[in-house]
């Protein structure tokens, strides 16, 4: 495959599936910010901003940047 055929072949990509690929990165992103393991189970669980939360599986406290495991 040609450069050209490349390009080509990304310009015949339909508009929408652009944009859904975007909407999946950009939500991607956000979820991965806003998510964090707890550090005593590994469960997905809230990020914190601050202070402390528990966890609801193991029912231990986590806060920002704690690392346990
Ligand atoms: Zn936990």
């Amino acid at each position: 495959m040609t450069s050209v055929e490349a390009l080509e072949a990304v310009l015949s990509v339909p508009p929408a599936v652009v944009g859904v690929v975007l909407a999946t990165g950009l939500g991607f992103f956000l979820g991965w910010r806003a998510w964090q393991r707890c550090p005593h189970c590994g469960w997905l669980v809230r990020r914190v901003t601050e202070g402390w939360r528990r966890c609801r599986v193991c029912g231990r406290q986590y806060r920002r940047g704690l690392r346990v495991r």
